[in-house]
């Protein structure tokens, strides 16, 4: 019985026929070991005895066809691009392949060469044409179902020459042990590793490769759970958190002020969070929701039971500017909420003392909040996340809300991470909407609360992307139609990932232009990462107070900024942004009563297939789960994963999309399994698996950021 663990410590080069030169091709791939071969998947099948001919491939479809290189020509087009035509045939029809910037193709694929082509079958000039496909070399290799690697041309491997080598390390592998409890396999109808590993690479039937790949992935996910899963217990046995108390009416009469009730949604995320707070045990939950849909008063409640308790609560956001929106936001929500006094106060009663910390404040302003925040005379400090680097020592910290936006930073739970004395309850808030089976994924070692509701009385933002010149002149006129209307505009300057210096640039250049053009006679303010912060500050007070017309701002009004009375926005070289930034952006309209307008500028001849699948989608809908969900879709869950690294390199066969129930079901296994007799403990190879295909867990190595928070 092997174990993939014994596969991983024979080097390929134990394989017939791979010498140094093969090897490092190999290397290029990331196979080294005898494990790395087997986990190189097959990119797909080619099923001889049900191949799609090129003459029965419809214009439009994507499709694979074998066939034969008859002719090769190589040149460069008009500017320059390297171009190789190559025409195939497979005697039902003749196909041409253009290949740009690929010059090496040339070389690639010599007349007489049997390949795969995989594309898109267009027709250009008269004739059937796939640009760019992907091409496998299949080579003379025989059989019912052949295997397609994803290979290194370049480094000179065919897929013939893979299937061959998996094929002997199958062979000499002989039977695996499998670390999946039987049960557990027979509970979800799984084969075994072994057959999985056979069926994946040397399937006989669609039937045997569907079962193997259901296998395998279910390994990919139950991997990434178990670390989560574990991670999760492990925090939660570590420390000891504070029960928070509910005997207070501090929470209840902050509620009883509000001018609106509660959405359905933001009651039952405080039930859920009041639940954590008042158990020992340390709360770890992510609450996810829409722009505008209210987490700011559902963090500021968690906030308060600390307080009411005599706690207190720690409120960090992503940059200064919004530490700073969310102070003026959470002084507002408390202005004129008092707490009973201790001491000798004359009323009895104190306000609910807030304080903001960031890198501007003086000097002498932090040494004050500092002491304060020492001897207990500050309930709540809202700042960026650099509070936790701060070595602040807090009274007695209850809970600390991580307001991170779209940014999947891990290290700030890291950080938030320890041992010792009582832990802060954490609340990571983010207003991404994530799809379900991503959130497990990615923050599966939270709870998770969901906003899935707006507050009553908002109108859905009208979206209008426009692809044309006279199109971009509607936008500004509808500019200056709401202005006329006492409403107020945005307009976002192009994102420019590369330089702020030169995102800078453009937003002056846009603003003069503006100024002197189109929205000539109006009030414009600027506002962007290098204004100084007075001056920053001043716009953003002319802008809520209604002297500035319009903001002309870079992304900085991406989160946080509250202004009901604006009612449009556009965004300039819209294309730029990714889907998800664009929503944020969007939600800085439609917040009052008022219809709102959402103008998307960019050339429509000019946008990639890509492009033009975001920006459609922002003119469909507003809902921002389906645009989650679109995303994931365009992006690919790589991209997703991004801060979980790890996650990322195991993920091969599995999709968070295509495999969702796959993804509750392995951790409903990685519940079972942490939480079983003898804990994952009695798993061992499943835990040496973890190790050597996820990584040790970091979670062991020491934090030092850790340490503001624990020195109550
Ligand atoms: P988010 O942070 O989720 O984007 P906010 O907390 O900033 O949303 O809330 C957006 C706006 O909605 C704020 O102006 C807030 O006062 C208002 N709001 C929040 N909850 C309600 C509610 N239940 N009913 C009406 N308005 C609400
Ligand atoms: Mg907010």
């Amino acid at each position: 019985m092997r174990r993939l663990s014994q596969l991983a410590g024979i080097p390929v080069t134990q394989l017939t026929g791979v010498g140094p030169k093969k090897a490092h091709g190999l290397a290029a791939l990331g196979i080294h070991t005898v494990a790395d071969l087997l986990m190189h998947y097959p990119r797909r099948y080619l099923d001889r005895t049900n191949q799609a001919r090129i003459a029965d491939l419809a214009i439009g479809d994507e499709g694979m066809v074998l066939g034969t290189v008859r002719r090769v020509q190589s040149r460069r087009t008009r500017n320059r691009r390297s171009l190789v035509e190559v025409d195939v045939g497979d005697g039902s029809a003749y196909l041409r392949c253009t290949f740009f910037n690929q010059s090496w193709r040339a070389s690639q694929l010599k007349a007489g060469t049997n390949a795969v082509f995989f594309g898109k079958l267009e027709q250009f000039q008269g004739r059937r044409r796939m640009t760019n496909p992907v091409v496998d070399l299949v080579g003379d290799r025989t059989g019912r179902i052949v295997p397609v690697y994803p290979q290194s041309e370049k480094a000179g491997l065919t897929t013939w020459e893979l299937g061959g080598w998996v094929e002997e390390a199958l062979g000499r592998a002989g039977t695996f042990l499998d670390p999946v409890p039987d049960d557990v396999r027979r509970r979800y109808g799984l084969v075994d590793r072994t057959a999985a590993m056979r069926g994946i690479h040397l399937p006989e039937s669609a039937g045997d490769h569907r079962e193997a790949r259901a296998r395998l992935v279910f390994d990919e996910l139950l991997r990434i759970q178990l670390v989560l899963v574990r991670r999760k217990r492990r925090l939660e046995a570590s420390a000891v958190g504070v029960a928070h108390r509910f005997d207070g009416d501090l929470v209840g009469r902050f509620h009883q002020r509000l001018a609106f009730p509660l959405t359905a949604a933001q009651a039952r995320a405080i039930a859920e969070i009041d639940g954590d707070l008042a158990s020992p045990v340390p709360m770890h939950r992510l609450l996810q929701g829409d722009v505008g849909s209210g987490k700011t008063l559902v963090a500021v409640s968690a906030l308060l039971v600390a307080v009411q308790g005599g706690h207190q609560g720690a409120f960090m956001a992503p940059t200064e500017v919004l530490a700073e929106q969310h102070h003026l936001g959470i002084r507002r929500l408390l202005d004129g909420l008092t707490l009973a006094a201790e001491g000798d106060n004359l009323f009895g009663e104190r306000p609910v003392r807030v304080e903001l910390l960031t890198s501007r404040t003086s000097a002498s302003e932090r040494a004050r909040i500092g002491t304060a925040l020492a001897g207990g005379d500050v309930d709540v400090v809202v700042g960026t996340h650099a509070l936790i680097q701060e070595g602040l020592a807090f009274r007695s910290l209850g809970v600390a809300v991580i307001d991170e936006q779209h940014r999947f930073g891990v290290e700030q739970r890291a950080a938030l991470r320890g041992k010792g004395t009582a832990v802060p309850d954490v609340l990571v808030m983010t207003a991404t909407p994530i799809p379900r089976t991503a959130a497990m994924t990615v923050y599966g070692d939270l709870d998770v609360s969901v906003l899935d509701e707006l507050p009553p009385g908002r109108t859905p933002v009208t979206t209008h992307w426009a692809r044309t010149e006279l199109e971009e002149a509607q936008a500004w006129a509808g500019v200056r139609a709401e202005v006329a209307a006492g409403h107020q505009a945005y307009v976002v300057c192009p994102l420019i990932e590369e330089s702020d210096k030169l995102e800078v640039r453009s937003a002056e250049e846009t603003f003069r232009h503006l100024g002197e053009g189109e929205l000539a006679g109006l009030r414009l303010g600027l506002l962007h990462g290098r204004i100084a912060p007075k001056d920053k500050e001043l716009a953003m007070d002319a802008f809520r107070a209604g002297d500035l017309d319009v903001l002309v701002a870079t992304t900085v009004i991406e989160v946080g900024v509250d202004v009901a009375n604006a009612t449009v926005m556009v965004v300039l070289d819209a294309d730029r942004f990714g889907l998800a930034q664009l929503h944020q952006l969007r939600g800085r309209v439609g917040r009052g009563r008022a219809p709102s307008w959402c103008w998307l500028l960019a050339a429509g001849e000019e946008a990639s297939p890509d492009a033009e699948a975001r920006l459609g989608a922002l003119e469909r809908t507003t809902d921002g789960f389906e645009l989650a969900e679109i995303d994931l879709g365009l992006r690919g869950e790589g991209t997703l994963m991004g801060a979980q690294q790890k996650g990322r390199s195991d993920l091969r066969l599995a999709s968070l999309r295509r495999d969702e129930v796959w993804v509750g079901r392995t951790r409903d296994v990685a519940f079972c399994l942490v939480d079983g007799l003898g804990g994952l403990g009695a798993h061992p190879v499943l835990v040496e698996e973890v190790a050597l295909l996820l990584g040790a867990d970091e979670d062991d190595a020491p934090d030092d950021r850790t340490a503001f928070l624990f020195k109550s």
